[in-house]
């Protein structure tokens, strides 16, 4: 047998023996055996289903969240072979927004570029450059993309500049090279190159502005990691997901986001979707769009998941309490430990030929390593994406750290937002929060981050044994793959220890 394991004599436990006693446990408690190693870590095969039909090179989606997934971030994620579903603390038209964004994005390209008008004051660039590190904003006439370029203001335009009222109109540059809709990024880079520029606006046959090459944005490429190949549907646009409710006025949003915004699938976005509400959406959609696929959830069990399943459901999202700004299972007193959650509905849903996401918990690659070895086809991440360049929101200085705002959907906050369908709390007048909101360090690019995840991934795979998601899931079911629980000792040992002063950087 390839890897090994059939003259191997056992030890450790299999799946079901460690998942049936009784106690549930979360990624950390959890440790694998390695396997026998027949192949290179870059060998390994991550390909996932998401869902039923939409196929991924790289398993892990940001988290439809206000402060970890709009355009920018779905844009990123489904550029690096991921995919992000973009959150509906919004009005359906400003979520539809974002999914057009995203899907009619072109990747190379800056995407949202830093925009004022002609009687904004030079103060607004130097707030562009405090908040969201931008040197240069392109003016229009409107203020905003979509409106007829007029020129360009750079820091050294405003360098001598003491009255910081004077209008940009005074300052801007206005003898441009500009480049057609339509141009490709390779072609882009080339122009820039050859002016001498930093910046190439993109504009439409009307003059106005459609989009943004940077110098910057291509010397960034060089040093990060090779993205891959993109998510992306049958047109070659990016794959595109959105969350929604299971309201009747969701029904009119995932008509207007399928029909008009193209997205890919949504997501029932509920803590505890074992719901008839949840029953009647999936019904709903899978009758009225064909061709839409409905990711149901959250659940736990095998027995909420079957229920979702046979309602319909191309995918479910597992974890119940397990995100880190979330107190569901200290105010409400249900929900299960993630690795536990991941395995029993895994086996459930691999039966019945669903695919799960692993939602919640994830702190890093071994943790997505763990959610994939005990069945689950993909991750969801919030606090790990949340504070990146691409996640919505301006970093501040908090206690001396350049941070950024992140918060659970059940907060009073994001509540107040309009989010507490999430948690079945939208007619209730009392409102419980089920969850925290405050900030996160800034972690820089998902265009880092992500690659980087994903060859950690390939290399705990590669000491399991398993090339493939696929091989990792035969494994699991016929008792190949080993594990154990480890205690409190054990995990103190499994992390650095005695050390004086240490600095750990994972990449
Ligand atoms: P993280 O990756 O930060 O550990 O967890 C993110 C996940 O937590 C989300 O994808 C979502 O399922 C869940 N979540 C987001 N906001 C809240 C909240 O306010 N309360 C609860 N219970 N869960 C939340």
């Amino acid at each position: 047998m390839q890897n090994g394991h059939a003259e191997a004599v056992y030890d450790g436990f299999s799946s079901s023996q460690l998942f049936n006693q009784g106690v549930c446990y979360t990624y950390d408690d959890v440790i694998f055996h390695p396997g026998h190693i027949f192949f290179a870590a870059h060998e390994v095969d991550l390909t996932c289903n998401v869902t039923k039909n939409i196929k991924l090179r790289v398993p892990i989606v940001s988290s439809p969240m206000d402060t970890v997934t709009e355009a920018e971030m779905a844009i990123t994620m489904a550029s690096l072979g991921g995919m992000g579903f973009i959150h509906y603390n919004n009005t359906a038209e400003e979520q539809l927004a974002q999914v057009i964004k995203a899907k009619s994005h072109t990747p190379g390209f800056i995407v949202t570029p830093a925009v004022a008008g002609p009687a904004d004051p030079v103060s607004k660039l130097h707030e562009l450059k405090n908040t969201r590190g931008f040197s240069s904003v392109c003016v229009t006439d409107t203020g905003a993309l979509g409106g007829k370029l007029l020129g360009i203001v750079t820091t050294r335009d405003i360098d001598f500049v003491n009255d910081r009222l004077t209008p940009l109109s005074e300052v801007m540059t206005t003898d441009l090279i500009t480049a057609p809709e339509g141009t490709t990024p390779e072609e882009a880079a080339a122009a820039l190159k050859k002016a001498k520029k930093n910046k190439l606006p993109i504009v439409n046959a009307a003059g106005e502005l459609v989009g943004l090459a940077t110098r910057g944005y291509f010397k960034d490429a060089r040093s990060f990691p090779a993205p891959g190949a993109p998510s992306v549907d049958a047109a070659g646009q990016l794959r595109v997901g959105a969350a929604v409710g299971t309201r009747d006025s969701d029904k009119e949003r995932v008509k207007l986001l399928f029909e008009v915004g193209k997205v890919d699938a949504v997501i029932l976005d509920s803590s505890q979707g074992d719901s008839t509400y949840q029953v009647a959406m999936i019904k709903h959609i899978k009758a009225s769009h064909p061709g839409l696929d409905v990711i149901a959830g959250n659940v736990v069990t095998g027995a909420q998941a079957r229920r979702l399943i046979e309602a319909g459901a191309d995918g479910l999202r597992v974890g119940m309490g397990s995100g880190s700004i979330c107190t569901t299972q200290e105010v409400c007193a249900v929900g299960r430990g993630q690795a536990t959650a991941v395995y029993h509905v895994s086996r459930v849903a691999n039966q019945l030929g669903c695919p799960i996401i692993a939602d919640g918990g994830i702190q890093n690659s071994g943790h997505i390593t763990k959610a994939l070895a005990l069945g689950a086809s993909a991750v969801m991440c919030g606090s790990l994406f949340a504070g990146t360049t691409e996640a919505p929101g301006e970093y501040f200085m908090l206690n001396g750290q350049r941070v950024k705002k992140y918060r659970g959907m059940g907060s009073l906050e994001a509540m107040a937002k309009g989010s507490e369908t999430r948690y079945h709390s939208d007619t209730q007048s009392l409102k419980i929060a089920q969850g925290v909101s405050g900030a996160v360090k800034d972690k820089g690019s998902v265009r880092r981050t992500v690659p980087f995840l994903a060859q950690a991934v390939k290399q705990g795979f590669q000491d399991l044994g398993a090339n493939s998601i696929t091989m990792a899931r035969e494994m699991l079911y016929n008792g190949a793959m080993r594990m154990e629980a480890r205690t409190n000792a054990a995990q103190a040992e499994g992390n650095v220890h005695d050390m004086v002063a240490y600095e750990k950087r994972p990449w």
